[in-house]
């Protein structure tokens, strides 16, 4: 959605909210396209003294296979974004203010954006979450999948045979 801001922008004190949605459904995240709800947006820009703040909740249910067990899990998550706007930055190079000269944003850009660098780095089932077995490939969450957990060492197997 493009927001037109210059209402804000033009009087101070003011401010403007808004509620949204937008897909972001075709976005793939490692090999799985995680977001399997509309990113739903509630927002809020203030003028202050010239500048806008601009503020985002946004929600959205994220689902993919646990990194360590690859049980697919659905959860769903929430983030508070927040942004400074001004409408030129005047030369300044200054990555804390997003320079808005027209008032108008792309905000499904900035939020997509900041909700693929919000998300977390290891997404887990549970933090207890055991794993599979390395010899079967079974989900040792519902219990143990019988295979010996002795690790064979190959040297150890070659030093037994010399040593018979
Ligand atoms: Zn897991
Ligand atoms: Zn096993």
């Amino acid at each position: 959605m493009i927001l037109d801001l210059k209402d804000v922008f033009l009087q101070d004190g003011s401010r403007k909210n808004f509620e949204y949605s937008f897909s972001m459904s075709d976005t793939e995240i490692g090999g799985v396209y995680p977001f399997v709800s509309p990113v739903m947006v509630k927002g809020e820009a203030t003028n202050k003294a010239g500048l806008v703040d601009i503020t985002f909740d946004v929600s959205f249910n994220y689902r993919r296979p646990c990194d360590r067990c690859t049980e697919e899990v659905e959860r769903s998550l929430n983030y508070q974004l927040v942004h400074r706007l001004a409408v030129s930055l005047q030369g300044d190079e200054n990555d804390d203010y997003i320079e808005v000269p027209d008032y108008t944003l792309d905000i499904d850009e900035l939020i997509a954006t900041d909700i693929i660098l919000d998300l977390p780095v290891k997404f887990l089932c549970s933090e207890e979450c055991k794993g599979i077995c390395s010899t079967c490939g079974k989900s040792l969450n519902g219990g143990d999948c019988g295979c010996s957990k002795v690790e064979v060492d190959p040297r150890l197997e070659e030093l037994k045979k010399l040593l018979n």
